[in-house]
Order: structure tokens, then C-alpha cells, then sequence
């Protein structure tokens, strides 16, 4: 599915350094647990200083490496600039400390500082666990163990370093500069409430987040704390601007490999979300909680964290479903949720 894409000639770096990937962009690479293994993240030149786009999860290694082998990479000039993509900890975890470390101003979307903001309270705020706990509960999920944990999201705050309360928000069309470079803002929805991706046309150059990997779907779900209740379909919206991106970009995905044949990725995405939504619908013969029907899309078995991904994503799909009028919902007595394809038996309505 992924031969229609170039891959850059420039191997990507070693975690936990960087190379030069053409003038001025250099590209560090940070780790990240579990299967996704690394996140890119992209310094770039500005003249007597440094803007940097992303930076890795807080981890133990991932602030050595910044303590270390990167602040050599740094060398003598500033890092004035820091940017963020969107609020996951892969991606914002080291904001915070980094805006610290080194005195830079932080800059992100309004819709990822609220998500920061909201999801930094989680691990001592004892209501916000209960309402997470009881929204999940609809789904079929029960609060127990490692899952109770992830359903109560009390580790983003061990990963996610505090940002700052003063942060530069950046929105759509907004146009910064760079090394003397015009780039420019571009919120896409979808794998969040509003993702940035930057668009260079004098490098010809996207920093795409993780809007467009090569390789993987990014996940498209719904949790409580998202405002966006149809992922899906705004994901998939959010194709157009990046479509007419003429001529077509080079992609730096936060995962993976740099890579040429943007339009051909986004048609594969689009493909894959579709057949996605087929085969969840072909899987409500009979009446399913979110859950059940997660077990059946994907592969398991999933551990607590896949098991809430799974479950979002499944969510994003049946209500996409829902609003195509492909599916109905009801709640049982308990509370708990179940859907159903529509003109399956009597079970409608
Ligand atoms: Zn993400």
C-alpha cells in the first residue's frame, strides 16, 4: 500500500541525535515506548538561534539527550523558539521543560493548550477521573487494573512535563518565520481537535505531525475531553488543503521516514478509512457496545492503552456511521450503549 511513496536518500538519524536534512531543517529523532519506538521532531535554523518543532515524550533518556548530545547539536546559538504540533506526549512532552531549560517561548493551537491544560489536571483531580471513568463505562469498558488507569488518564501528567501558562497560539493561515523562511500554519482535524502542520513553499517542505505517516494510520478517535465528535469526517476534510499543496510537497512525518507522494498517501488514507468504516458496520449484524466491536477491528490482544485507542477509534467510526444513517444506538437500562446496523432484523429504531 506504501509503494507509491519516494523515500528521502537521507537515512534517518540514530535516536537520540540529529543530522542536517537540507539547509537550515535538521532532523532529531527522540524515543517514544512501545511500538511506534521513535518520534521525529525537526530543529530548525534561525540565524542566531534555534526554533525547534516538537520534542519527544519526557522520558529520563529523552532529557539526557537534550542535557547532552543535543545541547551540543545546539552549540552556542539559543533555542528561542518552541513549537508544537499538538498536545500528545510524544510530541509536547518536553515543552514545558525545555521552555524552562532554555528560556523559549512555547507556541501551539488553542485547541491543543486547552487539551494540554485539561489533561496536565487529570492525575489530581478526583471528578475529572470519575467523569472519564463513567464515559468509557457507556462503552462497555469497566474500570479495573492497568485499564482503570488509562481510562482514568493519570499518566499523562508522568510524561507531559507542566507548560507554561503564557504560550504564543498559532491558528490557521497564520505565517511564521524562520531562518528568514515563510511557514506557513495549517490546522488539520481529525487525530486531534486541531493539529498544526507547516507548509514551506520556498523549501517545499511539510512538516506534517502526524497527520500523514508513511507507513501507519494515525489513530482517529473520540475521547471526553475532545471536542470534536466526528473525527473521521473531519480527518478526512482535512485532505483538501494539503491536496492542493502544489507542487507536491516533501513529507518530515513525526514517524517514519521522509518521504515524496503526499497525494498518493492521502488517496491510501482515504481508502483505508473507508474500507474501516465497511468493516465496522459489517460487523453489526447483531446489537455491539463499542467494545465488542473494537475486539473484532483490531487485532489484539491489546494492552490497557490500545484498548482505549481502540475503543475511540471505533467510536469515531460508529458515529461517522451514524451520521451517514448506516447505524442506530440505544442505551440498555444500565446505561451501557450498543449499535446496530440499520435493516438488521427488527433491532432498529
Ligand atoms: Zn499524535
Amino acid at each position: 500500500m506504501t509503494t507509491e511513496l519516494v523515500y528521502s536518500t537521507v537515512e534517518p538519524p540514530p535516536v537520540g541525535s540529529g543530522i542536517e536534512l537540507c539547509a537550515g531543517v535538521h532532523w532529531l529523532r527522540l524515543p517514544v515506548p512501545g511500538r511506534l519506538q521513535h518520534i521525529n521532531i525537526w530543529l530548525l535554523d534561525d540565524g542566531d538561534c534555534w526554533a525547534l518543532i516538537d520534542t519527544g515524550m519526557d522520558l529520563p533518556d529523552s532529557r539526557a539527550f537534550w542535557e547532552t548530545s543535543l545541547s551540543t547539536y545546539l552549540g552556542a546559538r539559543p533555542l528561542t523558539r518552541i513549537i508544537c504540533t499538538h498536545h500528545h506526549p510524544d510530541h509536547a512532552g518536553l515543552a514545558g521543560f525545555l521552555a524552562r531549560r532554555f528560556g523559549a517561548r512555547l507556541h501551539m493551537s488553542a485547541p491543543e493548550y486547552r487539551l494540554i491544560k485539561t489533561l496536565e489536571k487529570f492525575h489530581h483531580d478526583g471528578d475529572a477521573q470519575t467523569a472519564r471513568v463513567k464515559a468509557f463505562a457507556r462503552d462497555g469498558l469497566v474500570a479495573d487494573g492497568e485499564l482503570g488507569a488509562a481510562m482514568m488518564l493519570t499518566r499523562y501528567a508522568q510524561v507531559v512535563s507542566p507548560v507554561p501558562d503564557d504560550v504564543a497560539i498559532l491558528s490557521d493561515g497564520d505565517v511564521i518565520t524562520i531562518g528568514g523562511k515563510a511557514w506557513r500554519a495549517m490546522l488539520v482535524r481529525g487525530h486531534t481537535d486541531g493539529q498544526l502542520v507547516f507548509h514551506c513553499p520556498e523549501l517545499n517542505l511539510l512538516i506534517a505531525g502526524d497527520q500523514v505517516l508513511p507507513k501507519i494510520s494515525s489513530n482517529i478517535g473520540i475521547y471526553p475531553e475532545r471536542v470534536d465528535q466526528d473525527p473521521v469526517g473531519s480527518f478526512v476534510a482535512s485532505f483538501k488543503p494539503l491536496i492542493a499543496l502544489d507542487p507536491e510537497p516533501l513529507v518530515l512525518p513525526s514517524h517514519g521516514s521522509v518521504f515524496s507522494g503526499l497525494r498518493a498517501r492521502l488517496a491510501t488514507l482515504t481508502a483505508h478509512h473507508l474500507v474501516t468504516l465497511d468493516r465496522c458496520c459489517d460487523l453489526l449484524d447483531v446489537p455491539a457496545t463499542a467494545l465488542e466491536i473494537a475486539n473484532r477491528l483490531f487485532r489484539g490482544p491489546l494492552d490497557a492503552l490500545n484498548t482505549i485507542l481502540a475503543v475511540g477509534e471505533t467510536l469515531a467510526n460508529l458515529e461517522h456511521l451514524l451520521l451517514l444513517g448506516r447505524v442506530s444506538v440505544a442505551f440498555d437500562t444500565l446505561g451501557v450503549r450498543r449499535w446496530v446496523r440499520l435493516g438488521v432484523g427488527d433491532a432498529h429504531g
